[in-house]
């Protein structure tokens, strides 16, 4: 089986990424996330995941930095809360955008690390994929990011390779 991993950074994607290499899996890091702001930010992340790719020898594979049409595709949600309607359509329109390379790039199953930060909704994201799968018609295969030791591991990881870890999420600062 051959697996697209959509992932937004390299904080939430490290002890998933280090767990799908001990398992022996085929896959690809897909590197499309064009809710990023600043530009500056976005290839600062870009760069990090791309480092711990390279440690663990991984593909890497970073689609355009759209941010004009995210905006667009947000229009009129951009006061919402973080887990509100504009994150729906946010991995919505970031999954399915993976998914159709994923198939025109003979991949078989998409993944994804979107919902391993304990600041999203898991089923927020399972939903959004679940309805852009229907759409695409390639299956999307969840990966375990936050339990059985998961969150400990990640955060070992992120001090271990002394990884950049940025204080929000992509389209403006955490409020908090
Ligand atoms: S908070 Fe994160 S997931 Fe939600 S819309 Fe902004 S960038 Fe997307």
């Amino acid at each position: 089986m051959k697996i697209l991993l959509l992932s937004c950074c390299a904080p939430c994607s490290c002890a998933v990424i280090e767990r799908m290499v001990r398992e022996g899996r085929d896959f690809t890091v897909a590197f499309y996330n064009p809710n990023i702001v600043p530009y500056g930010e976005y290839e600062k992340r870009k760069e990090e995941n791309k480092r711990l790719c390279d440690k663990y020898h991984v593909s890497f594979i970073e689609l355009e930095y759209d941010n004009e049409y995210w905006r667009q595709a947000v229009k009129g949600y951009e006061e919402e809360p973080e887990r509100g309607k504009r994150c729906d359509i946010c991995f919505y329109i970031r999954l399915k955008r993976v998914m159709k390379y994923a198939q025109e790039n003979g991949f078989d199953v998409v993944s994804s690390v979107l919902g391993v930060s304990r600041y999203k909704d898991l089923s927020q994201v399972n939903r959004a994929a679940e309805k852009a799968s229907q759409e695409c018609g390639i299956p999307y295969f969840m990966v375990e990011g936050r339990k059985g030791g998961m969150q400990d591991r990640r955060q070992q990881l992120i001090k271990e390779l002394n990884l950049y870890s940025q204080n929000y999420c992509g389209c403006h600062p955490r409020s908090e």
